[in-house]
C-alpha cells in the first residue's frame, strides 16, 4: 500500500463517526467546568433575603442590564443576563453583599422572554399612611432605621430614634410637610449636639 494510500485512509477514518459531541449533554458533569480560570466572572446571582432593593445595581449598572420596576407595592429588581457585561460593578457596590458573581456562564434560551434570561428579586413596598403613596421597599425603611440606629451620636441617640419613629409610613413629601407636627425638625438635633 502506498503512502497516500495510507494515510487518505487515517483522514477517512477519523471522519466515519461525529467528531463533535452533543452540547451539554455529551459532556461529563464533572469536567464541565474544569476548565475555568480562576476569579473567571459568568452570571450574577442574587440572594433574595438579602436584598433590600436600594437600586445601587441599578445605578452602577455598566451594561444597562439591571432595571427596576414599581408595580402597585412591588418593586421588582432585574438583571437580564444577554446585556450583562460581567463587569461585577453591582457586586462591588451592593450595601448588603446580596450580589454574587457565579462561575456559570452557560445559557440558551429561545426566546427572549424565558424567565432563565433573568434574574428577578421582588419587594414588599411601604404605603404612606398619609398620602396613600407607595413609596419605598419595606426592608430598604428597616434596613435605614438600622444603619442609623448603628452610627448616631449616642449624646443624640434617642431623640434622633424617636424622631425617626414618628416618620415612620410616611413619604418624604408628607414627613416634610408634617415635620412640625411631628416635632421632627432636624435643626433639633444641630442643636442638641452643641450642648
Ligand atoms: S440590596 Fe443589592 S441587589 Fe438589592 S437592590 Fe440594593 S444593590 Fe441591588
Ligand atoms: S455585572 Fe455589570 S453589567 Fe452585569 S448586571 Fe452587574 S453591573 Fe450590570
Amino acid at each position: 500500500m502506498s503512502a497516500h494510500i495510507k494515510i487518505l485512509r487515517q483522514v477517512l477514518s477519523k471522519y466515519s463517526s461525529p467528531m463533535t459531541l452533543n452540547y451539554p449533554s455529551g459532556v461529563n458533569p464533572d469536567k464541565k467546568y474544569s476548565q475555568i480560570p480562576e476569579g473567571l466572572r459568568g452570571f450574577i446571582e442574587r440572594d433574595k433575603e438579602k436584598c433590600i432593593g436600594c437600586r445601587a445595581c441599578y445605578m452602577v449598572c455598566s451594561g444597562r442590564a439591571t432595571k427596576y420596576f414599581d408595580v402597585g407595592d412591588k418593586r421588582t429588581i432585574q438583571v437580564f443576563h444577554f446585556r450583562c457585561t460581567y463587569c461585577a460593578h453591582c457586586e462591588e457596590g451592593c450595601p448588603e453583599e446580596a450580589i454574587k458573581m457565579t462561575k456559570n456562564f452557560e445559557l440558551t434560551v429561545t426566546d427572549r422572554n424565558d424567565p432563565k434570561a433573568y434574574v428577578n428579586t421582588e419587594l414588599d413596598m411601604l404605603t404612606c399612611k398619609n398620602c396613600g403613596k407607595v413609596f419605598t421597599p419595606v426592608k430598604l425603611e428597616k434596613r435605614a432605621f438600622e444603619r442609623l440606629s448603628d452610627k448616631i451620636n449616642p449624646r443624640v441617640k434617642d431623640v434622633v430614634i424617636a424622631d425617626f419613629k414618628k416618620g415612620e409610613g410616611y413619604c418624604m413629601d408628607c414627613r416634610r410637610s408634617r415635620g412640625v407636627m411631628m416635632d421632627a425638625h432636624t435643626k433639633k438635633h444641630v442643636w442638641l449636639e452643641v450642648v
